[in-house]
């Protein structure tokens, strides 16, 4: 009789394709590292967020598009507080662990964490300020000099509960109206874009990965869309593009999906693209 084997899950796509990048450019295998701790994580996380009922005015949906007003509001996002602190107390103990964090900071944070009445309004001013959702509210990016990685570790944290909220938002509302370069779902800017195979670009949210369609050769950070001012390169292989804005300096890159044996996946492709990043820092160009 043969003897059963046990059963081994199939590992996530990007997992493996993270496995994968790891063998074929091993001088990215940090980067990966920690990618595939915080990947491992939010799925995690995101496994236990209940996609939420979101069911805006059709009005009111009309004139946030019409304002460039995104449409995740604080309450629509399906935040367990409880849950969320333990993603943010995880999040920062990654980056702590592949260095991006000092430790004073990561302590800070870790009280941060613990304290419920210091965290909520917090992440709730923070959320208001560069999403744009409220009329009043102003644009800016949150800043504390105490802790620095403060930005970088909300988006990370807060993602698994904002991407439910997009995507539940996906479902329901035409976004075909909305040609703004920020996200229709949370405002936050474009990190990735991808080249459908009709040759449209879809820019991918670097929050909550919401995607909306933008003209190919303009620019979302200023709009620019003079061609002689746009620069362009691409990867050896023509898997990713860059396009380099010379009015405003920043830059997106891009997965070029024509002909390409996978479709786009964030958490792979902004790794993958590290070289790409440095290429356009040394012509001068931000993110
Ligand atoms: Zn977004
Ligand atoms: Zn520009």
């Amino acid at each position: 009789m043969q003897e059963r084997q046990p059963r081994t899950r199939a590992e996530p796509r990007e997992v493996v394709e993270l496995k994968q990048l790891k063998t074929s450019q091993p001088e990215l295998a940090t980067a990966i590292e920690m990618q595939l701790a915080l990947v491992e994580m939010q799925r995690r996380v995101q496994s236990r967020v209940p996609l939420p009922w979101i069911h805006p005015d059709p009005a009111w949906i009309l004139s946030q598009q019409r304002a460039g007003r995104p449409l995740v509001r604080f309450g629509d996002i399906p935040l367990h507080w409880s849950d969320f602190r333990l993603t943010l107390r995880q999040t920062a103990d990654i980056l702590r662990r592949f260095d991006i964090i000092d430790a004073p900071e990561h302590e800070r944070v870790m009280q941060l964490a613990r304290d419920g009445d210091l965290l909520q309004p917090l992440v709730e001013k923070w959320y208001q300020t560069t999403s744009g959702v409220e009329e009043a509210t102003l644009r800016e990016r949150y800043a504390d000099p105490e802790m620095p990685t403060l930005d970088q570790l909300l988006v990370l944290a807060l993602r698994p509960f904002l991407a439910r909220s997009a995507e539940a938002l996906a479902q329901r509302v035409d976004l075909s109206e909305w040609h703004y370069g920020h996200c229709p779902y949370c405002g936050w800017e474009p990190e990735l874009a991808v080249i459908t195979p009709s040759a449209d670009r879809r820019l991918i949210c670097g929050r909550c990965l919401g995607q909306w369609a933008f003209g190919a050769l303009v620019c979302p950070f200023c709009t620019n869309e003079e061609r002689a001012l746009i620069t362009s390169f691409a990867t050896r292989d023509g898997r990713y593009r860059v396009s380099a804005c010379d009015v405003c300096r920043r830059y997106l890159k891009a997965y070029d999906a024509r002909n390409a044996p996978r479709p786009v996946m964030m958490a792979v492709d902004a790794i993958a693209t590290l070289p790409l990043d440095a290429a356009a820092a040394q012509k001068g160009y931000t993110g």
